[in-house]
């Protein structure tokens, strides 16, 4: 027989291997958690018979002239997109009443929200955000490999604004290790918010040396003469240490399409596009965003719909004694537990599974006892609450 050599053996490496290998911040990371496994359960209900309800999507949809201008853009997909995206920022510049030069585009404000930790922070500096604030603002802090510095939220039982962010316990948390500070208003999954004067106080109390990223996902579902509800926009021109994030996935109904938004002092962006992906927005995205821009009257009433179906929703929900927080988004959070029976949360969730209704747990958050329920239509919202009843009886 032969004398050949034997043949080395395979390489194997588990994901804890991996792990020991990745950078500190890594190794501590657990993915983003994004609720259930839609796909299975779209296979077993059908699109139809599922009730969507976990993810804040917008039950409308898109303006149709968004889905015209991506089949206007099929001719073109060979092609590589607008690197700078010069149309859309052009278009939000105009919006918003800032330079074009002030705006970075995102695949999703998410990557904008992980890149700022990436470029701002780092090993030994800190980040502050608040307690039951949006998850990606841990997930970036910790990729950086930067100290987290959560702040404890409002109390539960607090008057107004249960669980929402304590804007003067965030200004006292600032040290000079602070690089960043993310806050969310209204804030996912509180649904909480704070108002301009509160907000403009705190920007005028936060150190020039620290920077602060306001993310403003439902901004549009609440800006409808809504002066209560604080954004970052009118503040830009006098704070350059402040970031304003804003999404096409939840008021523009294009979450499916990844794209979100920055403004900020223009030297901020200069950087921030020194690690952004070239090509990091695509083309028929672009088309379609510049598209919905132009259809306002899409915008306006979708909100409306929103408002007064999350008011409906409420009350329904209160009527059957459940504690339903405040919100000016497109979902409330509502508590489900009862004092001899801290379990019961947890039942009902997956008996609407089981009925096919999507809600979103929030034991990842650290409140166990609470449901985010995401707006949906009014039929939508019908359908969930007799699966809810039927649940509730049993
Ligand atoms: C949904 C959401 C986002 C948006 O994420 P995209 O990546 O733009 O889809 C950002 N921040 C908050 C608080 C959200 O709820």
């Amino acid at each position: 027989m032969s004398t050949a050599t034997s043949t080395p053996s395979p390489v194997r490496h588990d994901e804890a291997w991996f792990a020991s290998r990745a950078q500190p911040g890594v190794r501590g990371l657990r993915a983003y958690d994004p609720g259930h496994d839609l796909v299975a359960l779209r296979a077993r209900f059908g699109e139809a018979g599922l009730l969507e309800l976990g993810s804040n999507e917008n039950p409308y949809g898109a303006s149709p002239e968004a889905r015209a201008a991506i089949l206007d853009q099929m001719h073109a997909l060979h092609r590589y997109p607008d690197p700078l995206g010069a149309d859309l920022k052009r278009a939000l510049a105009a919006k918003h009443g800032v330079d074009a030069a002030q705006i970075l585009l995102g695949n999703g404000s998410h990557e904008l929200l992980m890149q700022l930790a990436q470029v701002f922070a780092g090993p030994d500096q800190d980040v502050v955000y608040s307690r039951y604030g949006f998850a990606v603002f841990a997930l970036a802090t910790q990729c950086a490999g930067a100290r987290a510095h959560v702040v404890e939220a409002l109390p539960r039982d607090h008057a107004t604004m249960p669980l929402g962010h304590d804007l003067d316990a965030i200004l006292a948390a600032i040290t000079p290790a602070t690089r960043l500070v993310y806050l969310a208003n209204p804030n996912n999954p509180t649904g909480t918010w704070f108002g301009r004067d509160a907000f403009a106080t705190f920007m005028s109390k936060v150190p020039a040396e620290v920077i602060v990223v306001m993310d403003e996902a439902y901004a549009e579902l609440a800006d409808d003469g809504d002066t209560d509800v604080a954004s970052g926009l009118p503040l830009l021109a006098r704070h350059a240490n402040l970031v304003v994030t804003r999404t096409f996935s939840k008021a523009y109904g294009l979450a499916g399409l990844r794209v979100g938004y920055l403004l900020a002092a223009r030297g901020l962006v200069a950087v921030m596009e020194r690690v952004r992906e070239s090509f990091n927005v695509n083309g028929p995205a672009l088309a379609a965003c510049e598209a919905a821009l132009r259809d306002e009257s899409h915008l306006v009433w979708g909100r409306t719909r929103n408002r007064e179906q999350r008011e409906q929703l409420a009350e329904a929900l209160q009527a059957r004694g459940l504690r339903v927080l405040p919100s000016r988004t497109n979902f409330v959070l509502v508590d489900f537990s009862r004092q001899d029976d801290a379990a019961r949360t947890v039942q009902v969730e997956a008996a609407l599974i089981a009925r096919g209704v999507v809600l979103r747990p929030m034991a990842g958050y650290g409140l166990p006892e609470y449901l985010r329920i995401t707006v949906g239509s009014q039929s939508e919202n019908r359908a969930l609450l007799s699966a809810l009843d039927d649940v509730l009886r049993s």
